[in-house]
């Protein structure tokens, strides 16, 4: 016969410590193709997205969010 142990342990997770989100946008009009380049700060893409809307009158954007998360073991 053979037995299993199992053990659970609590873990969370959380934003690593030192990094930033990364923001990422596209335009949303039809055949526009815009996007940001990647990696901006969130001020950075909303900034080029009311820049896009300035010029373009396109107002509905994608934006994606990246970031690094860590994930611990609560003692
Ligand atoms: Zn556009």
């Amino acid at each position: 016969m053979t037995r299993r142990l199992f053990r659970y342990a609590d873990h969370r997770i959380t934003r690593h410590p030192g990094t930033t989100p990364t923001v990422g946008a596209r335009c949303l009009a039809l055949g526009c193709g815009w996007t940001t380049r990647d990696g901006l700060t969130l001020e950075e893409a909303d900034l080029a997205c009311l820049a896009h809307t300035g010029s373009f009158r396109h107002k509905t954007f994608e934006r994606t969010f990246t970031d690094t998360a860590l994930v611990e073991r609560v003692p």
